[in-house]
């Protein structure tokens, strides 16, 4: 089986084989098909393998799929006083203390709300990240 340019590897396209260069794997100069259009030197081995096939895009794309990617933009709060995360004590003017249960969406804050004690608002922030994940992941 002989690599040549015109050759697709995943969104690979084979453009040239590089000249063998003594003591290293063979590599083809290869052009990404997505928006990036990255252009690289790939090991030839790696192409037929099936080993590289993107430039990263791919693992990128399936990566959002899943939910790991959406997982990262949704963050609580950085606020440690709890010891709950996305929880932070409220002191009124009356002395009462409640709870509120925060979150970042990227880089949104919000307001989830207001709860007699940190367990409930953690709680709260938790219930709602899972919900919001899921509703993320089904809007790609
Ligand atoms: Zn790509």
């Amino acid at each position: 089986m002989n690599t040549q340019p015109g050759d697709t590897f995943g969104r690979w396209t084979v453009i040239e084989i590089q000249p063998k260069i003594k003591g290293e794997p063979r590599t083809a100069l290869v052009k990404c098909s997505c928006e990036a259009g990255t252009y690289k030197s790939v090991r030839v081995g790696s192409l037929q393998r099936g080993a590289s096939r993107s430039c990263g895009c791919l693992q990128k794309e399936v990566a959002r799929k899943s939910g790991e990617w959406w997982a990262t933009q949704l963050a609580p709060v950085v606020d440690n006083s709890t010891g709950y995360s996305g929880v932070t004590e409220r002191v009124y003017m009356s002395g009462n203390v409640a709870y509120m249960a925060r979150i970042m969406v990227g880089r949104k804050r919000i307001q989830i709300g207001t709860f007699p004690t940190p367990e409930a608002a953690h709680r709260a922030y938790m219930d709602y990240k899972a919900s919001r994940l899921e509703e993320l992941v089904k809007s790609e």
